[in-house]
């Protein structure tokens, strides 16, 4: 009895998210991005539809090299905030994982990963529509060279 309850419980979980209303699909809510040995990402730019109440990035280190070495995090802020982010991020340390804490300016941010791992983020696009924003990596060294343009598009 208890198989048959739960097979019923997974097939009205099913239809209830064929059911919902339509917003977003959720791969256009999903970007991926890259960051490799060579100190960079795979994309200058990354685009959501305003219509993504959140959003999930997902970087995969693509390298062989440890994240003492070259770690790669994804730090979202306004474009006008990353580089003093960037730079406070340094002190803040691996352990912090070279993000200032609790700090307001910072929209999302990864952990720091190295080769070979993955990891990912997810945040509310709420008041980010029509702001100028930055993704970038901050470990130290990187922000100047692995950063680029995260668009929240309107319909
Ligand atoms: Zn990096």
């Amino acid at each position: 009895m208890r198989t048959s309850w739960m097979l019923l419980a997974a097939t009205a979980f099913t239809a209830a998210l064929a059911a919902s209303p339509t917003f977003a699909a959720d791969d256009e809510c999903t970007l991926t991005i890259e960051g490799n040995d060579q100190m960079q990402f795979n994309k200058e730019e990354m685009t959501v539809p305003a219509s993504c109440d959140s959003v999930t990035v997902e970087l995969e280190h693509t390298g062989e090299m440890d994240k003492q070495a070259m770690g790669h995090n994804w730090v979202l802020t306004k474009t006008d905030d990353y580089q003093a982010v960037a730079q406070e991020g340094i002190q803040a340390g691996l352990d912090n994982d070279y993000v200032p804490q609790d700090d307001d300016r910072v929209i999302a941010h990864t952990e720091v990963i190295g080769g070979g791992e993955t990891t990912s983020v997810e945040f509310s696009t709420e008041d980010l529509a029509g702001e100028d924003l930055t993704f970038f990596c901050s470990f130290p060294g990187h922000p100047s060279i692995m950063n680029g343009t995260f668009v929240i598009a309107q319909e």
